[in-house]
């Protein structure tokens, strides 16, 4: 069966190359030639651990192209543009522009939305383009993105098109993960739920790391061990740190706030996620001010840019926006990262983790990338964000949620 996917982003990058892995044939579009090229080069732009390995050894079923025309005979096509939200709304129109740029090739394709997108969504386009649409929300981590999609928790199916759900629940059929079948809203629904419900336990463990850094001999490390043996709460997220990233929990949670809105339903537990979330930069940059008060000399560097270790995505990333804060409160700034995928003029980017502390009055631990767990810094306050270090790794720690 020929795949096709539109989108060749961080997903649909890795989508491609875990559907040819399958043994599918796969065609990928994208509207951005840097990335088709890169693709057709072996060397993607978006970096995501095994990914190039994958690509290079399933190339003869893989195809990239920046014209639509190489999906006209796919079966199947995958959206997996990006869906950002602007003012606090989702913004459609990638999604939107795709499928009639589909329609006008192949309209007997079947449409499988992985983008992630609100419930109503994949409705209103079936009527705007006639088309058959499957709503097939994308769970996957960057960072673990291959492993998760080789080998998912669950894959939900939405729609009412019994053979054209039929058709997906059979592509995926490799993977051996528990299908769930449902209606498109259902699906498209519970990927807002998941999202909502992951930002909701980072920033509830954050809070308590807030406490244990006040709270004499506690550590938000063994609480949230002896919280996570419990099978009701498991111990996934819940991994103190700088707050969440990213290209999809800050603003799938910002745009289903507004979405249940429309409905006159308030999630006050989303939006105390995201205000927790937000405090997280202004309880560093107190930390910041208060270590380097009275210092002539006020500079931070930063270890780690990306949203989280084993990417190179710096969107949303709350090292930024500290780096941001820092730069508008006339500190200078320092950074290094191994992958960061930005350049900021304002930022004086390093080669080494070394140099950049070297360079620096204090080191702010933003991202958990490994290398970062070996370091020896000595003679230098450390915030550690990340509870990665200890006493004997820096001898003027302040380690997240611990006391003292
Ligand atoms: P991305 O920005 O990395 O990639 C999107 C790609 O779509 C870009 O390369 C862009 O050029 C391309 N594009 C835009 N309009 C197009 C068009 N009309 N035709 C062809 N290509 C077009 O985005 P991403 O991070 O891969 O996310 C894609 C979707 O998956 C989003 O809806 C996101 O919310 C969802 N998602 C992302 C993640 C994640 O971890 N990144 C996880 C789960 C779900």
């Amino acid at each position: 069966m020929k795949v096709g996917i539109i989108g060749l982003g961080y997903i649909g990058s890795v989508t491609a190359a875990c559907l040819a892995e399958a043994g599918y044939e796969v065609v990928g579009v994208d509207v951005d030639e840097s990335k088709v090229n890169s693709l057709l080069n072996g060397a993607p732009i978006v970096y995501e651990p095994n990914l190039k390995e994958l690509l290079d050894k399933n190339k003869d079923r893989l195809y990239f192209s920046t014209d639509y025309i190489s999906l006209k005979d796919a079966e199947i096509v995958f959206i997996v543009v990006g869906t950002p939200t602007k003012d606090k709304k989702i913004y459609l129109k990638y999604v939107e522009d795709a499928v009639l740029s589909l329609k006008n090739i192949n309209k007997n394709a079947v449409i499988v939305i992985k983008s992630t997108v609100l419930p109503g969504t994949a409705k209103r386009l079936m009527e705007m383009s006639g088309m058959k649409i499957i709503s097939n929300p994308e769970f996957t981590k960057e960072g673990s993105a291959i492993e998760d999609t080789l080998k998912p928790d669950r894959v939900v199916i939405g729609g009412d098109d019994k053979e054209a759900v039929s058709r997906v629940k059979k592509l995926w059929d490799f993977t051996n993960a528990p299908i769930l079948e449902t209606t498109n809203e259902n699906a498209e629904m519970i990927k807002y739920a998941s999202n909502s419900f992951l930002a909701v336990k980072i920033s509830f463990i954050n809070e308590i790391a807030n406490l244990c850094e006040k709270v004499q001999n506690c550590d938000v490390d063994t609480i949230a061990k002896g919280m996570g043996f419990d099978k009701r709460i498991a111990p996934y997220f819940l991994k103190a740190g700088i707050g969440f990233g990213g290209s999809c929990f800050p603003k799938d949670t910002t745009a289903f706030i507004s979405f249940a809105e429309q409905f006159k339903e308030n999630l006050k537990i989303v939006k105390s996620a995201l205000e927790v979330n937000d405090d997280r930069i202004k309880r560093v940059m107190g930390l910041i001010k208060i270590s380097l008060e009275g210092k002539e000399r006020k500079k931070v560097g930063i270890l780690g840019l990306t949203f989280k270790a084993n990417t190179n995505d710096t969107r949303a990333s709350q090292a930024i926006k500290l780096a941001e804060m820092l730069n508008l409160e006339g500190y200078t700034v320092n950074a290094y990262d191994p992958m960061a995928n930005i350049n900021i003029n304002w930022i004086n980017r390093y080669k080494s983790a070394l140099e950049c502390v070297e360079n620096s009055d204090l080191v702010v631990i933003a991202t958990e990338w490994d290398e970062f767990k070996n370091l020896n810094i000595y003679g230098k306050k450390v915030i550690d964000m990340k509870g990665i270090l200890n006493k004997t790794n820096a001898d003027n720690l302040i380690k997240i949620g611990v006391y003292g």
